[in-house]
């Protein structure tokens, strides 16, 4: 395969702190010898395991984005032992453009790995971290919320995976994080994510939501920050023992976690998140938008448990997520 269009402007390898880009060649109409520069810092000293740190995997989710601009700017070489790597905005172009999919090809970075070298600019980053960042990295952590059209209760999350090691060191690392939430998330399309590139190499993965509606909190931004500091320090990096309050362990049993739409219309939730519901219990109502006169129609939960993500907007389409049920484990 060919060699990834992509060069880092920093040395991957050396030690002490160093702030650079990814820089991938873009022409366009604006700059014909143009590139895409994605900001990144490396951070190394002595022997020690490798953490690979990621936001804006999809533009418009903030959390990741605020904590890692964040340690980049605070860090320094003295306080890790092995190295961090720190990428705050995944999906830069997006990022820029406040958008979940990149603005040059319409690419959503988690669903086109492993990427292509000769692909369009979104699945030349993926091909990037895929075939350089990942095989580097032991533990890898990626920030995602809700963004504008989703809204969860904070967590961290793992998945089931085959490889039943693998799978409780991963979700060691999501306790460590201590969000307020520790799921074991089951993916409704978990083909060519960034997620599953990186287990199907064995490494350590921990993924979140911390919020959503396409703008950070305070409470989700210190949840984010405090947790990246707390998966650092449960690798080893960072001395000193994680930092946080107890994290509630919830699970996703089966498919009748998601209750979608079959309705567009004005959505009415009558649970707020967080809250505990019983099977049958109505989760929101759907409005017909169209005309007067009409009975909503009624989204029931499928299973008991607590109600962990909804949809963001007002209105809803076909095929959308009404809500997600999380099982206390
Ligand atoms: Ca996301």
């Amino acid at each position: 395969m060919r060699a990834s269009p992509v060069t880092a402007t920093l040395d991957l390898e050396a030690d002490g702190i160093q702030h650079g880009f990814l820089k991938l060649p873009h022409s366009h109409d604006a700059s014909a010898w143009g590139a895409v520069m994605i900001p990144i810092t490396v951070v190394k000293r002595g022997e020690g395991p490798t953490a690979l740190l990621t936001g804006a995997n999809h533009g418009d989710e903030y959390e990741g984005p605020i904590s890692l601009f964040d340690l980049a700017g605070r860090l320094t070489a003295a306080e890790v032992t092995g190295r961090v790597i720190i990428v705050p905005a995944m999906n830069y172009p997006a990022f820029r453009a406040a958008k979940r999919t990149s603005p040059i090809d319409g690419g959503n970075m988690n669903r086109v790995f492993p990427g292509r070298p000769d692909g369009g600019v979104t699945e030349k980053i993926a091909d990037y971290f895929q075939r350089v960042l990942l095989p580097m990295a032991d533990l890898v952590v990626d920030i995602h919320a809700g963004g504008k059209t989703l809204e969860f209760v904070p967590f961290a999350a793992a998945h089931r995976l085959d490889d039943t090691d693998q799978q409780e060191k991963a979700m060691a690392a999501v306790e460590a994080f201590g969000a307020p939430y520790s799921l074991m998330l089951l993916e409704l399309d978990s083909l060519g994510m960034y997620d599953t590139a990186a287990e199907e190499m064995g490494k350590i993965f921990v993924s979140t939501e911390l919020g959503g509606g396409g703008s950070a909190t305070a409470l989700t931004a210190g949840i984010a920050k405090r947790g990246v500091a707390n998966v650092l320090k449960h690798a080893g990096i960072f001395s000193g023992a994680p930092e946080h309050g107890r994290s509630i362990r919830l699970d996703m049993p089966d498919g009748d976690c998601y209750v979608m739409s079959e309705t567009a219309g004005l959505i009415e939730y009558c649970v707020e998140l967080g809250d505990t519901v019983c099977a049958g219990d109505v989760l929101a109502r759907i409005h017909d938008v169209e005309r007067t006169g009409g009975a909503p129609v009624d989204y029931h939960a499928k299973r008991g448990g607590l109600f962990i993500g909804r949809h963001f907007p007002g209105l809803i389409a076909l095929g959308d997520p009404v809500g997600v049920i999380g099982v206390p484990a």
